[in-house]
């Protein structure tokens, strides 16, 4: 399944209604790898490559994720939805 579908089933959330705005680009320096908005284009993607960034892993950049989309995607919920299925894929 792609990980646009695995977000989509455990939030709800749409990340192709994601409009590259970068206006959730924020830095938490030595915790970022990629910006918010480059990790949803991953996802987008299908690119596996989200699931190993730090910025994924980042509890910094969880909490700083809520009410960061502008657009009204809930990235907080996306993150933690992108962490399971890493989790599931390794177990
Ligand atoms: S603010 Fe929302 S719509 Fe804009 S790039 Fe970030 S995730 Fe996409």
């Amino acid at each position: 399944m792609s990980l646009r579908r695995v977000v989509k089933n455990l939030t709800g959330q749409d990340v192709s209604l994601c409009q590259a705005c970068l206006d959730c680009d924020f830095v938490i320096q030595n915790e970022m790898d990629i910006p918010l908005s480059s990790l949803i284009q991953l996802v987008l993607h299908d690119d596996e490559e989200a699931l190993h960034t730090r910025t994924l892993w980042s509890d910094s950049v969880l909490e700083a994720s809520r009410g960061a989309c502008k657009r009204g995607l809930n990235l907080h919920a996306v993150i933690l939805a992108l962490r399971a299925e890493s989790k599931r894929r390794t177990a």
